[in-house]
């Protein structure tokens, strides 16, 4: 089965698609020179054939995205490096393996507005982006069917009324694809209509881009953000200390300056960050740059993304003797996200 890629998708709104013009943001065109070509991967990191075959077929359900500023950071010619086993296809994403299917947290059934997610009391999600800068072979998302929930701006009014007119919201999380894909005309207008709301405290931002693409924190991003009314919350994607170097780093504090409280939720990954140094490296790295962990999740059972997955009871062993390693202050909370929860489940 051939599966739409959240940046394949051909976005039904008025968000700018990236650019590559020499008078884009270097952001944009850091996102339309991401790297696609799985064999152009393989090569740029020096890696044998025994990469190909793989890489191919996991290249033709989910397609390979790497921004250059994230291959920098992977080692070349160590096909265990965890960066980079975040975004090569390995073979075993052909696997059906049972328990493992295309909406693992049922979220079809949590859409009472195109591009919208109401799951949890309170707070509203928003599929502010279908697109991504990255494609992380584990995601949950993987197979989102974002054509059907890209709303154009008219459709945005429909979503802003749902808001309205529950009262009971005070939060509104951006999430995608990435919410930072879009554009700053984009997202300042969204926030603008947001900020209209009376009703509306917090506005949260889920995003991987200040990770993978540090210069998405520029000053246009900063005008909006930094000048909105409400409470801001950026909640981070990093899986591995070493996708931490100086220049995310420096958007954090970019981003702390404009009153941005800073988060970090990551997913245990097999091959990745699933041992204890791994991931008291992780909470280190992150307070280093500002940022507290937040939530560490176990893996979302979508289908491809089997050889990832951490069994419970060893998620829960790592957690444990990461507890004797760190204050309680870096440590993340385990959890899983079951569907119809009415919140996140603490393992
Ligand atoms: S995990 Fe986040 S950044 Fe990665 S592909 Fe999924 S939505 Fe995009």
């Amino acid at each position: 089965m051939i599966t739409r890629s959240p940046a394949n998708v051909q976005i039904a709104s008025d968000l700018s698609p990236p650019s590559s013009s020499s008078s884009a943001p270097a952001w944009q065109r850091q996102l339309a020179e991401v790297v696609r070509d799985p064999v152009e991967l393989c090569r740029r990191l020096g890696l044998g054939e025994s990469a190909l075959p793989g890489a191919r077929d996991g290249h033709a359900l989910f397609e390979v995205r790497v921004p250059e500023a994230y291959l920098s950071r992977i080692r070349p010619g160590d096909p265990d490096d965890p960066l980079l086993r975040q975004v090569l296809p390995l073979v075993a994403e052909t696997d059906a393996v049972d328990g493992f299917v295309a909406d693992p947290l049922e979220e079809a059934d949590h859409t009472p507005r195109r591009g919208l997610i109401h799951k949890y009391a309170g707070r509203v999600l928003l599929i502010a982006s279908p697109a991504c800068a990255i494609n992380c072979r584990y995601c949950f998302r993987r197979h989102f069917p974002y054509q059907e929930n890209s709303p154009s701006r008219a459709q945005w009014q429909a979503t802003l009324d749902y808001l309205r007119d529950d009262t009971s919201i005070q939060e509104v999380i951006l999430s995608g694809g990435d919410p930072l894909a879009a554009s700053d005309r984009q997202l300042a207008w969204l926030v603008a209509r947001l900020e209209e709301i009376p009703h509306l405290k917090r506005l949260r931002i889920h995003t991987r881009l200040p990770v993978v693409i540090p210069a998405r924190i520029d000053d246009a991003l900063l005008e909006w953000l930094g000048s909105s009314r409400l409470q801001k919350v950026v909640v981070l994607h990093a899986n591995h200390a070493q996708e931490i170097d100086g220049e995310v780093a420096a958007a954090c504090a970019r981003l702390k300056a404009a009153g941005v409280t800073l988060l970090n939720q990551s997913v245990l990954l097999r091959g990745v960050n699933d041992r204890v140094s791994a991931l008291a490296d992780l909470s280190e790295r992150l307070f280093e740059a500002g940022v507290l962990p937040y939530y560490l999740h176990v893996l979302d059972p979508v289908s491809g993304a089997a050889h990832f997955d951490v069994p419970d009871e060893e998620a829960r062993s790592l957690v444990d003797a990461l507890r004797d390693r760190l204050p309680g202050f870096l440590m993340p909370r385990l959890v899983r996200e079951v569907p119809g929860a009415a919140s996140k489940t603490p393992l």
